[in-house]
């Protein structure tokens, strides 16, 4: 089976007030960015259904939706809005009392789209919103931008649409470990996508990466070279992490649970991290190797899957809030 993602454009084209200042209706914008969220997780394996009305001629009630998504049973339903009321930003919601995963999903996703399109982030909010019932599965409505503030300029060009829909989609991505698919001319017949094919290593001749992590004061594992195997051990949180190459330099630091970035440490001249704090977050870059790019990838705890590789400064390896038991490297 494939994994389900349900979506919904908010509104319908003839909803009266949802409008922005040059009279384009919420919904055409909503559209937009769900179509191209479609396209991308499309191309992971997975089956996105649309739970509002495509052509946009009716406001599909609530409860419609609501019940459709509940008989679909996706792994996650993300509602797309536009926001009102004359703020700058974007902001995610969901229900007091929220799955953690619900939460945890919202976080990440106001953290991406902020990313993606330079919008400020309002943060998760909490309140009754239908779209948010809570279900068996996470249940996500997101406000890309204001319809009646700056925010709109560059929400109603298609780039700033599809930064949009990159920050919802790479959020579904990094959260169920999803996997862009080869394409090809067949029809796609149910096919799971489960965990990352593991990704051929191009390792360029001359620089090897050597990493190492520990588990608590004094607990650090063996070194690991490359991604030739892993540094960390199973369902066990890391702390801090060591790293150095054969030739040249480079930095990393740690994002710790609860906490925020530690500064960026140089080789080996110290760790990054703070014993008695588990991880949520890495970074790491190369310093002044142009022609290079050190790439990473972290599980998580209560997971076998890796979450996709990052490129250098581009992202961060992890999910904040979810504790990090593996590390992988590899210099490119
Ligand atoms: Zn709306």
């Amino acid at each position: 089976m494939s994994k389900i993602i349900c979506l919904d454009a908010g509104h319908g084209l003839k909803t009266a007030g949802k409008i922005t200042l040059s009279g384009i209706h919420e919904w055409e914008l909503n559209n937009k960015v769900c179509n191209y969220i479609t396209e991308i997780l499309t191309a992971c394996g997975v089956t996105v259904v649309r739970v509002d009305d495509i052509t946009g001629n009716t406001d599909v009630p609530l409860a419609t939706r609501m019940a459709k998504i509940k008989a679909l049973n996706p792994i996650a339903s993300v509602s797309i809005h536009h926001n009102a009321g004359g703020g700058l930003g974007i902001e995610s919601w969901v229900r007091n009392g929220a799955r953690a995963d619900s939460i945890a999903i919202a976080k990440l996703m106001t953290e991406k789209v902020s990313a993606s399109t330079g919008l400020r982030n309002r943060g998760v909010k909490y309140g009754l919103l239908y779209m948010t019932t809570i279900c068996n599965f996470p249940t996500i409505l997101f406000e890309g931008g204001f319809m009646d503030s700056a925010d709109m300029d560059y929400i109603v060009t298609e780039a700033g649409q599809r930064a949009y829909a990159k920050g919802v989609a790479d959020t579904l991505i990094a959260y169920f470990g999803l996997v862009a698919e080869t394409v090809n001319n067949e029809p796609v017949v149910a096919t799971p996508v489960v965990a990352p094919a593991p990704t051929p290593a191009v390792v360029k001749p001359g620089i090897d990466v050597t990493y190492q992590v520990g588990n608590s004061r004094g607990a650090w594992l063996p070194n690991v070279v490359n991604d030739s195997d892993y540094a960390g051990i199973e369902n066990r949180a890391i702390q801090g992490i060591m790293a150095s190459l054969s030739k040249g330099s480079i930095r990393y630091r740690v994002h710790t649970i609860g906490g925020g970035w530690l500064p960026f440490v140089n080789d080996r001249t110290d760790f990054a991290g703070v014993w008695g704090r588990n991880i949520d977050g890495v970074q790491m870059a190369l310093n002044n190797l142009p022609g290079y790019s050190v790439q990473y990838r972290v599980s998580l705890i209560g997971s076998t899957d890796y979450l996709p590789w990052v490129a250098d400064l581009s992202d961060y390896a992890g999910i904040f809030g979810r504790q990090i038991d593996k590390l992988q490297i590899r210099i490119a």
